[in-house]
Parts: C-alpha cells; sequence; structure tokens
C-alpha cells in the first residue's frame, strides 16, 4: 500500500526516486549487507568507534571545566559518557550485526531507532525530551565510524532531512541529485528560492515524510501539486508519467517566449528580470530571455566560504556575472546575512548573538555595524570593470538616515576609485515602515524595489521559514495590497522607477495590477519569466 501526504510548498517540476535518509548534519548512513565471516571484524569496528567517541568526549569534558557555563553543561556531557557506556547499546547493535549480517551504522541506526521509540512513547514531559540526548550520542558514534559528509552523485536520490540550508540545495544540484524533501520550511525561504532558481525538484514543511519513508523506498515527488506518495503503486506511476509528459509539452510550448520581447499587447514596456544567487545561474537566465538581472543577491558568495571575500575576489566574482550578462542591466543587493542566514552572520562576523535575528542585525543594519565590509563590497561594486549599467540595492532599510549613509560611502568608493558612471541606489521596500515613509525614502533614492517576500513576512508578522504558519503567509492580504500601493504611488509622484523583486513578482494573477500601477519592471525566479511574459502580452 502507497502512502501519500501534503507539503507547505514546492519548487516545480515532477520526480520519481528513491529515498536517502539524511541525519541531522545532512550525514547519510551507509547500509549494506556483510558477510558471515565479516561480523567479527564489523563489531570490532563498532566497538573501537564507541571508545573513540568516549575519549572525545572526555577530552571536551576536560576542557568545559573551565567554561564559565560548565555547571550546567557538564552533567548534560556526563550523561552521554554513561550512555557511550551502556551495555543495551552496545549488545543492541552488535546482535543486528552478527544476526542480519548488516554493517554497523545501518545496526546501530537501528539499534539507536529502538532507543528513540521507548523515549518518544514515555509519559514524563522530561524523559520524552531525552530523545534528543539520544540522537547526539549517536551523532558522535557515527562521526567516529567515518560517516561522509552530504557528498552525492545519485542521480535517482531523493534526499530527505529536517531542514536544508540555501546551500545545500547548490550542493545537491550541482551533484546532481534527483530531488529533496524537507520536514520543515516555507514557500519563500531561501532554501525553496534557491532551489526554483536552480531548477531542483523539492518539498519543504513535509511533515510525516522523514518518519514514514524508509531508504531504499520509492519516493514520487510532485513539486507542482505539493504532494508526495511512498511506494507508488503502478496506476500511480502511470498518472506521474502522463503528468510529466503534460508537464514537458507545457514547458515546451513557454519556450517559445523566451525571444519575444516583454511588450503588453498594447505596447507598454515592462522588463523581466531575474533573480540569481549563485553565477551559474546567469546562463539559466540567458535561456530565459530575461532582460537584465534585477536582484543579485551577492550574499550567497559570503556564505560558501567561512571568511570574508576580499574586495579583489567579490570584484572579480561580480565582473563574471556583468561580463555573463552582456549589455543588459545588473543590480546588485548589498550583502543581506541575517535571519535564516544566521549562521554565517555568526561566523563572518563573530560578536553577533542577537535572540531574535529577523528584528535583529540585518541587511544594511549590520552593514552600517560593520562599514569596512560595506565599503569594501561598494568598491568591488563599482570597481568591476562594468560597460553595462549597473545599480545597486540596499536590503531592510526603515529609515532616510540609512539610505544617506550608503551613498556617503558609495561616493566615497566612486571618488577613490575614479568611476564617473552614474550608479543608481535603490532602497528595498520589504518593512512596512519602509512603505509608510516611502514619500521620503522616494527623495534620497534614485529607484525602489519591493521585496515582496519580507514584506509580507513584517507586515503579517509571519515567519517566511515557517512550516506552522505558512498558510498565514499570503501576499494577497488586504494589508499588503496597500503597503504595496503606498510604495508604488510614492515612487510614482517622485518620478523614480519602482520594480518588484520578490516572488509576488512571478505571480501571473498579479501581473495586470503591477502593469496598471505603472511598476516600471518584475524581477524574478528566471524560469517563471516564460510564464510571465505570455501574460504580459496577452494583456
Ligand atoms: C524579498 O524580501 O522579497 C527579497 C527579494 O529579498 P530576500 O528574498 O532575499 O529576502
Ligand atoms: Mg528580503
Amino acid at each position: 500500500m502507497s502512502q501519500q501526504g501534503h507539503a507547505v510548498a514546492g519548487s516545480g517540476g515532477l520526480v520519481l526516486g528513491v529515498v536517502q535518509k539524511l541525519d541531522e548534519k545532512h550525514h547519510i548512513i551507509p547500509e549494506y549487507k556483510i558477510e558471515e565471516h565479516q561480523a567479527e571484524a564489523e563489531v570490532r569496528r563498532f566497538l573501537q568507534a564507541i571508545l573513540q567517541a568516549r575519549s572525545s568526549l572526555q577530552d571536551e569534558m576536560m576542557l568545559l571545566k573551565e567554561h564559565p557555563h560548565a555547571n550546567e553543561l557538564l552533567p548534560i556531557l556526563e550523561s552521554h559518557h554513561l550512555m557511550l557506556s551502556d551495555p543495551e547499546l552496545q549488545a543492541g547493535t552488535k546482535c543486528f550485526i552478527e544476526q542480519e549480517h548488516i554493517n554497523a551504522e545501518w545496526a546501530l541506526k537501528r539499534c539507536l531507532h529502538g532507543f528513540e521509540q521507548t523515549f518518544e512513547h514515555m509519559e514524563d514531559v522530561y524523559l520524552k525530551s531525552r530523545k534528543a540526548d539520544i540522537i547526539q550520542v549517536g551523532q558522535r558514534i557515527f562521526q567516529c565510524l567515518d560517516v561522509s559528509p552530504l557528498a552525492v552523485n545519485q542521480a535517482q536520490s531523493i534526499m530527505l532531512a529536517a531542514d536544508f540550508a540555501p546551500s545545500d540545495v547548490v550542493t545537491m544540484w550541482r551533484d546532481g541529485v534527483a530531488g529533496f524533501v524537507a520536514s520543515q520550511g516555507g514557500k519563500d525561504s531561501h532554501t525553496m528560492i534557491v532551489a526554483r532558481g536552480v531548477g531542483l525538484t523539492g518539498l519543504v514543511g513535509a511533515q510525516g515524510l522523514f518518519e514514514q519513508a524508509e531508504d531504499g523506498d520509492i519516493l514520487l515527488l510532485n513539486a507542482e501539486e505539493n504532494t508526495w506518495v511512498i511506494n507508488p503503486s503502478p496506476d500511480e506511476c502511470l498518472a506521474y508519467e502522463t503528468q510529466q509528459h503534460d508537464l514537458d509539452k507545457k514547458r515546451d510550448a513557454l519556450q517559445a517566449y523566451a525571444t519575444q520581447s516583454s511588450h503588453s499587447r498594447d505596447g507598454f514596456y515592462l522588463p523581466l528580470l531575474a533573480n540569481i544567487e549563485f553565477e551559474e545561474e546567469v546562463d539559466i537566465a540567458l535561456q530565459y530571455g530575461v532582460d537584465g538581472i534585477g536582484l543579485f543577491r551577492t550574499e550567497f558568495l559570503f556564505m560558501q566560504s567561512d571568511t570574508l571575500p576580499s574586495e579583489a575576489e567579490q570584484a572579480a566574482y561580480y565582473k563574471k556575472i556583468v561580463q555573463g550578462m552582456g549589455d543588459k542591466p545588473v543590480t546588485f543587493r548589498l550583502l543581506d546575512v541575517g535571519a535564516d542566514k544566521l549562521a554565517h552572520v555568526q561566523t563572518l562576523f563573530g560578536d553577533y548573538d542577537g535572540e531574535n535575528p529577523a528584528l535583529g542585525l540585518r541587511g544594511v543594519r549590520m552593514l552600517l555595524r560593520r562599514p569596512e565590509i560595506l565599503k569594501a563590497q561598494l568598491r568591488a561594486i563599482v570597481g568591476c570593470g562594468h560597460t553595462s549599467e549597473i545599480s545597486i540595492l540596499v536590503p531592510m532599510v526603515v529609515s532616510v538616515e540609512e539610505m544617506q549613509a550608503v551613498r556617503t560611502l558609495l561616493e566615497e568608493a566612486k571618488l577613490e576609485l575614479n568611476i564617473q558612471q552614474n550608479i543608481a541606489l535603490g532602497c528595498m521596500i520589504e518593512v512596512p515602515a519602509a512603505a509608510l515613509i516611502a514619500d521620503d525614502l522616494a527623495k534620497v533614492s534614485d529607484f525602489f524595489s519591493i521585496g515582496s517576500n519580507d514584506l509580507v513576512q513584517y507586515g503579517l508578522a509571519v515567519d517566511r521559514s515557517d512550516e506552522h504558519v505558512g498558510y498565514l503567509y499570503d501576499a494577497n492580504h488586504e494589508a499588503i495590497k496597500r503597503l504595496i500601493q503606498m510604495a508604488v504611488d510614492a515612487a510614482n509622484q517622485q518620478h523614480i522607477p519602482i520594480t518588484v523583486c520578490g516572488e509576488l513578482a512571478a505571480n501571473t494573477a498579479w501581473t495586470k495590477t503591477f502593469l496598471a500601477m505603472r511598476v516600471s519592471g518584475l524581477s524574478m525566479t528566471a524560469r517563471h519569466v516564460l510564464a510571465v511574459r505570455k501574460q504580459l502580452r496577452d494583456l
């Protein structure tokens, strides 16, 4: 019997593949059969891993004794040390190896699963929560068994995990993975945005799937309708083939729009631009015939390394993007780390530990806190040797002063590098405050760009990455419409261009509204440009 369910959001596409579950650290736990005569060596390998895990834990405990929070942390590690010596854990795993002739990792995984189930069914809330300790102890042993981190090349694999970072999506795409499913995540989370950008079929917020699926199960992902089926029946597979065929036909038909201009039937030109995160997306964008890059999320360059890229490294990277786009315009969005890209803020900026990162040091706030980083980025952009039109967008603006401070540094950078070319400085309207004071911001900005993803998040107080409130994340809410209208009115009044660069730009139900509002451009995931252009040309 097949099992099926729903997810909060999908990146588009259909795929049939084989389940590969990943643990919390995105490790693949290898599962394979061994010969009877190999069992003894396999048990030895397992026991050695336990010894190694215990000794490294002891080292950590020694180090921790100096730590100011040692009193709280030490008892936890001591309990982990006891668990590592637990005779049931050792005997249970040994038994699986010897009787079922399976490798140590698989045997340990099955044994841990038994423990987790026991804790899960406990009445006592405290004991129930101890399941987390079992998982952490398991991680330590897996590490000593030398389980390799996410590095995959299985074209048929669909990766399942609790969550994936945007960079994981790129790694999977580069490695040719068939698809992915995360239990957590929302529609416009950056993980979903990147998956749509590179065209990797995936689902987020697919609760229940991870628990029900086993490694090796066949999984059907429908990221068009946000559904999944484990071990589909022959009829379901047939329906998948038919739907795949229809989807291919639809895509082929849309491809004709790649070479057409972005004009409405009555001759109004509405540039359709691409949002990109990685250099590989330049080629993808060109295949879809975009009119330029409306949003280059530069933070993804910073997220690829544990150290800050130098000005020269940045300039070289930006140059590749600009040259790749030929004579088409490129808009660079200044570094926007923070919120769901927090891990990298901590790596790069070291000293930030705000309790509520979505409302903390994010975007322009972080940049103004570290002006030397902002200045280096501005110099890299203006000095990247561009010959086409480039502009710069400031993220998370809430005040006129923030725009003025960035402009001062931009002028300095241009002066230092002797750049005379006009470089427009735009303000992202992605916080309700910015929409509300859009008339003032319009006086200090060369253009606006509406970041609808965050405008919805902050306007409706709904975390865009949280699957539990995904049902509330709705750009059609009257409050969002009014905020957008305010920003458009202020831009029109001040005669500055205004584009939309959030995911809403790709929603064809809004194309007519944007056209009527006299919006000056729509920037979206490149593959959506074709459907929007088709809609535009019919208007
Ligand atoms: C937005 O908020 O709409 C936007 C385009 O920026 P990001 O999705 O990178 O936050
Ligand atoms: Mg944003």
